[in-house]
């Protein structure tokens, strides 16, 4: 197999054999970087050096037999993971030149472990839409269909693993940025529960609903990664301190007798007719590996949007409030007096789509609205996981589409942003509910473009969520499919 088409169980049986070295690996994804990246443009930064270093010292490893799975493995991260002394955007002018001092928690562990960074990936500004195409730093396209957007935010990170450009990447998810991107690019996304991975060092959109996950090309990958993920970290006091248990072992367990919830609401008019035969096979797969399915209802969901949209859109204002040209990031250069300083280097360093959500976010945390809007959309969220709870009583998993459509075409929705935000319907609530999810590949569309479904676990209850997606992908072909780029 092709070292650029390899998952990470695959790429560390063969650095354990000496079949290939790390270095030798990490040229080869090098290699793909550069003859692919002018047709997709998932990175903003590529670090060979890094990289190249890395790489040399994951083979003294291996050869001193102190090896790990992540061992020598070349990653990439999306450009929201702060990278000590690597240029760290976050998709934005206002962080062109902004070299972090110090490193994310998530990316420690996996350095810490032996993996190798190859770059820094495209990302939609600060993280906000479903589109990529906020990024400040061109256009990232869907290797499946590069007409199409890889989805978002973290757009570089799915389409990077379809472009085979690393062998896995890292993203986060606010209100849907690793499962809808990696449905649209027919990769495998996990958002963690809230708590599961530290948030340290990973730059704030929305922190109440601010999750890292993996993106990779199987089930067994992502459970790897989690693995090394999560845990307790004192530097993030929302982490939570429940032992990580060993994903992969329970990977093989099969899902006889689980019982997985069809919530009707997600099941609408509006679907696409491809997206609804993919769950129907979905469904049908589960049935024939003995899962039960229960119909159930989580009544709320209507109003998941309009609620994610305030508190999100809350939360970024006050985040965003630290980039004002005084301590890091653009600096206006023809400004007269501190506030215009202030004024001009926002005005300047960020893009439409932030400036819209700021003003939003401001008005819905004004005094008279306060309470009209940000109060009522927490006490809409609270309503909303107790329909999570509830739902939860009865269930051990639900099945839902990940996105009401395949990816779309790069400029459809660019200037309708209700109908963006429309889209982000069957993600948000997970979210909201502070709870774990799953993208799989699930099938593909009459046109070829990949399409995801979505498991849904309790919250902390990703081993779940892992072994249902590891029947799947037993049972199903949908994740050797490769882009033909
Ligand atoms: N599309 C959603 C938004 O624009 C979710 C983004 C995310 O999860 N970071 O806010």
């Amino acid at each position: 197999m092709d070292t650029i088409d390899m998952t990470i169980h695959g790429l560390h049986q063969a650095l354990e054999s000496k079949q290939l070295s790390s270095v030798e690996a990490t040229k080869a994804m090098l290699a793909r970087i550069e003859a692919v990246e002018p047709q997709v443009g998932s990175f903003i930064t590529v670090t060979p050096e890094q990289a190249l270093a890395g790489a040399e010292a994951a083979d003294r490893r291996i050869a001193a037999g102190d090896m790990d799975i992540l061992t020598g493995v070349p990653l990439a991260l999306k450009d929201i993971f702060l990278t000590e002394g690597i240029r760290t955007t976050c998709g934005s002018r206002i962080l062109d030149n902004f070299i972090p001092p110090y490193s994310a928690t998530s990316w420690e562990k996996l350095r810490d472990r032996g993996a190798v960074l190859l770059g820094k990936l495209n990302q939609d500004e600060f993280a906000m839409g479903s589109s990529n195409e906020s990024s400040a730093f061109g256009v990232c396209r869907n290797p499946w269909d590069t007409t199409r957007i890889p989805g978002g935010s973290s757009g570089g990170s799915a389409a990077a693993i379809a472009a085979r450009q690393a062998t896995a990447t890292l993203g986060t998810d606010t209100g849907g940025s690793i499962r809808q991107p990696a449905s649209h690019c027919g990769c495998v996304g996990l958002k963690p529960t809230y708590g599961r991975v530290s948030r340290y060092g990973v730059i704030a959109y929305a922190s109440s609903l601010d999750q890292v996950g993996p993106l990779t090309r199987d089930v067994t990958d992502c459970a790897i990664m989690l693995g090394a993920l999560a845990g307790y970290d004192p530097k993030d006091s929302t982490s939570v301190d429940l032992a990580v248990p060993d994903y992969v072992a329970t990977l093989p367990n099969g899902v006889k007798g689980l019982r997985i919830g069809l919530p009707r609401e997600y099941f609408i008019a509006g679907l696409d007719a491809d997206v609804q035969k993919a769950m129907d096979a979905a469904i049908e797969t589960y049935r024939r590996l003995g899962a039960e399915f229960v119909d159930i209802s989580l009544p709320h969901t209507d109003y998941a949007v309009a609620t994610y949209y305030l508190i999100a859109t809350a939360e970024a204002s006050s985040n965003l409030a630290r980039y004002e040209g005084v301590r890091f990031g653009h600096r206006s250069a023809n400004a007269e007096g501190l506030i215009d300083m202030m004024t001009k280097s926002r005005s300047e360093g960020f893009g439409a789509e932030v400036k819209r959500r700021i003003m939003l976010g401001t008005y819905a945390l004004s005094s008279g609205y306060y309470d009209a809007y940000y109060v009522k959309a927490q006490k809409v969220r609270t309503l909303i996981m107790n329909d999570f709870i509830k739902a939860f009583a009865d269930v051990d998993v639900m099945l839902t589409p990940v996105a009401p459509t395949p990816a779309f075409k790069i400029g459809e929705k660019v200037n309708d942003p209700l109908q963006m935000y429309l889209s982000d319907i069957f993600t948000i609530p997970v979210n909201l509910a502070g709870t774990c999810a799953m993208s799989l590949p699930a099938g593909f569309s009459t046109d070829g473009l990949p399409i995801g479904v979505q498991l849904i676990g309790r919250p902390f209850g990703e081993e779940a969520i892992l072994r249902a997606g590891y029947a799947f992908e037993q049972a199903t072909e949908w994740h050797r499919a490769s882009a033909n780029l």
